[in-house]
């Protein structure tokens, strides 16, 4: 084996590593010796000692030894091998639902046996079930582990013994060649965090010493994690700033604009700005004067008004003679977008397209005509507008709404539509996730962040309250009266883990039994499997107030904005996070009348739920609300990247390494400074090419 470096050294350098399981170890990203170093155990097992059984803790996963004192067979439920072991006058039972005829001979009394296993409790006795077992006797010693015994996640096909045959082997190759997993740290930074060298940090999280401590190693906090951690994060840190820097480096158009469509659409609208909106608005015109493309979240809690302070960026565009881009995440909200946008630009004189899904054939070639040309200046749509056959003549600005929806390579795919020459638009992202700062600044490096920290004046809070199902006939009752007195209910149906379809069908059933129990109310439907048109006339009809109860699935989370809408039922709260319930709940609460929202639950209710609906009672305030989900759910659920696979780390965890992201920000800008060559192999060894970031 030649020194090379360990991340372009296959898996199959290692001995006893063939191809079918290189295959296998690739479905898991598996693919050269550093991987598999960096393929940590996700927890470790001790069997470098023997419990006493009267030592043992519920829970404990631990290695025993006693004599069988007796052994019987239960027809319970499920029949059961029982076998008693003991230790001076301590007790411990065993128990196996499936076993032979030899085993259970085994297993006879007066036998001594060394078992491992997880200490339950039993009917009578704490319980091991299906341990590991083995006879000892006198003569042969029988020899513990040496180091803790790792566990690692695996794939089909891939044993814990072979990962602990692959690392061993991992681990040797690394001693012989040190150099071919530099240590990328300069050590002064180490030093001050107080972590580790990333060979010995490596070595110990595969090969724990008898006395590591396990509830350390469980929790993620030993040095040896935090130093891989640290690292990890840095590189991500790294690469979004890398990536902040080459577009910050690219020209775009300076959209200076005289102001003039800004100052119509003011005077049209009837109310002012909040001191927020002008703040945000302030700092978003300033990008867009520049001469770089402007790359700026705007954060604002459901309702702070993101969609007019856009608008006046979009303005801002057309004035300058560039046209506007605006994606959003799903048709309803384009379409509502649509006609927010109709409403606001059209009495200036301009012109407003749609384009999502449904624009098909000519109709859809036209508007791609219209864009290229220049001719129509704003579009508004869905992914339909990340198509590679929609060009535009001259793009300036791009805006994405709820961008918790879309991926980093989605934004890119639009940014990379700027039209004639190299220049790229510039770009406004608009999200009602309110995460935690030092969060979103790990989260979107790349991008300059605006706060809309405050709502329209007038607003009243939701008053929101837990009901369970059993008592439906009184909230029907509730909705009767509320739309008796001129205002509108929504009537939200939720399924998760199930089909799209199952959730259409139950809106479907509740919308049926709904008319029928409230025969003088106008009720609506909209669901996913509608027609695109179909969606629009009821949501139109909606928002004109010819339809008084609008029952739905979550389709209607995002962004729907009808102000007279001031009742929301939703069913089965406990089955949504806290995430979604803030954003249905954003829903109502627009207008100047008190709101209600009724969560209501199928119990019994698990404790989580129970939390989670009692955050929803006590406070409306989504950054309260987002903490609490962050500690619930974790952030890959809380930023939305679950789904796109950002923000997956190897090793980091967001919410248990809160507390790293300062330094790390800090050790970013000490890296650059004084080894910038180190970033870019920082940037490759964790995020390699799996990411296009940089060159996107
Ligand atoms: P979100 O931030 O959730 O996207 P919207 O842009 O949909 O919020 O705005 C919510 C509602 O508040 C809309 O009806 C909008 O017209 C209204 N609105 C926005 N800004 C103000 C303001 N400064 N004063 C009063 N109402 C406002
Ligand atoms: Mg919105």
């Amino acid at each position: 084996m030649k020194t090379q470096s360990l991340d372009a050294m296959p898996v199959t350098a290692l001995k006893g590593v063939g191809t079918r399981n290189a295959e296998r170890l690739e479905k898991i990203g598996v693919q050269t010796v550093q991987d598999v170093l960096f393929h940590l155990p996700f927890r470790y097992q001790d069997r470098t000692r023997v419990t006493p059984i009267g030592a043992l803790r519920l829970g404990d996963q631990a290695v025993v030894e006693g004599v069988v004192e007796g052994s019987e067979i239960r027809f319970g439920r499920r029949r059961s091998l029982l076998v008693a072991i003991t230790e001076g006058n301590a007790s411990l039972t065993l128990r196996f639902f499936h076993f032979s005829a030899a085993q259970k001979a085994m297993l006879a009394t007066g036998v001594r046996l060394r078992c491992f296993g997880e200490v339950r409790n039993g009917p009578k006795s704490l319980e091991m079930v299906h341990p590991e077992y083995r006879r000892v006797d006198g003569e042969t010693e029988q020899v513990m582990e040496e180091s803790l015994t790792p566990i690692y996640p695996t794939t089909e096909g891939i044993h814990q013994l072979s990962w602990r045959g692959m690392t061993e082997k991992a681990l040797s190759v690394l001693a012989d060649y040190p150099q071919g997993l530099p240590d990328l740290l300069p050590e002064a930074l180490l030093r001050s965090h107080g972590l580790p060298e990333l060979a010995a940090a490596v070595r110990y999280l595969h090969r724990p010493p008898a006395d590591a401590s396990l509830d350390e190693l469980a929790e993620g906090r030993h040095p040896a994690q935090r130093r891989l951690a640290f690292e990890e994060l840095l590189a991500h840190q790294l690469s979004l700033r890398e990536l902040r820097r080459l577009h910050k480096g690219t020209p775009a158009r300076a959209l200076v604009g005289g102001g003039d469509l800004r100052r119509r659409l003011m005077a049209s609208l009837p109310f002012k700005l909040t001191a927020a909106q002008e703040r945000v608005v302030g700092e978003i015109g300033e990008d867009l004067r520049g001469k770089h493309p402007m790359m700026r979240l705007v954060q604002g809690d459901v309702g702070s008004g993101k969609t007019i302070v856009s608008a006046l960026a979009v303005l801002q565009a057309l004035e300058s003679h560039c046209q506007a881009a605006l994606m959003a995440p799903t048709e309803l909200l384009a379409e509502q977008h649509m006609r927010s946008f109709r409403d606001w630009l059209e009495p200036l004189g301009l012109e407003v397209v749609g384009l999502t899904g449904r624009h098909k054939g000519k109709a859809r070639q036209q508007i791609l005509d219209s864009l290229a040309s220049g001719e129509i200046r704003l579009v508004v749509g869905t992914h339909a507008l990340l198509q590679e056959d929609v060009v535009f003549h001259a793009l300036g600005l791009v805006i994405v709404d709820e961008q918790h929806r879309f991926g980093v390579h989605q934004r890119m795919a639009l940014r990379g539509k700027g039209g004639s020459g190299e220049l790229v638009p510039h770009q406004l992202i608009m999200t009602a996730t309110p995460i935690p700062r030092s969060l979103a600044m790990t989260a979107y490096a790349d991008l300059d962040l605006s706060v809309i920290d405050e709502l329209p004046p007038g607003r009243l809070p939701v008053s929101t309250v837990a009901i369970p199902d059993s008592r439906r006939e009184e909230v029907i009752d509730r909705v009767r009266a509320a739309c008796r007195a001129q205002r509108q209910a929504y009537w939200v149906c939720t399924l998760i883990e199930e089909s799209e379809a199952l959730q259409c069908q139950a809106a479907e059933d509740t919308a049926l039994q709904l008319a029928e129990a409230l025969p003088d109310l106008r009720t609506g439907l909209v669901h996913g499997r509608l027609k695109a048109a179909e969606k629009e006339l009821v949501m139109a009809g909606f928002q004109k107030g010819e339809i008084d109860l609008l029952v739905s699935t979550t389709v209607i989370e995002v962004g729907v904005d009808v102000p007279n809408a001031s009742l929301m039922i939703i069913e089965n709260p406990e089955r949504l996070g806290l995430a979604q319930l803030h954003q249905l709940r954003g829903r109502v609460g627009r207008g100047a009348t008190e709101s209600h929202c009724v969560l209501m639950y199928h119990p019994p209710l698990t404790g989580n739920a129970r939390e989670r609906l009692a955050v929803m009672r006590h406070t409306g305030d989504g950054f309260v609300i987002a903490r609490k989900d962050l500690e619930l759910r974790g952030p890959g659920e809380v930023l939305g990247t679950r789904q796109t696979g950002e923000m997956q780390f190897r090793i980091a965890d967001l919410v248990r390494d809160q507390g790293m992201l300062d330094d790390i920000r800090q050790a970013a800008d000490l890296l650059l400074k004084d080894h910038p060559e180190r970033a870019g192999q920082l940037i490759r060894r964790w995020i390699g090419e799996k990411t296009q970031y940089i060159n996107a």
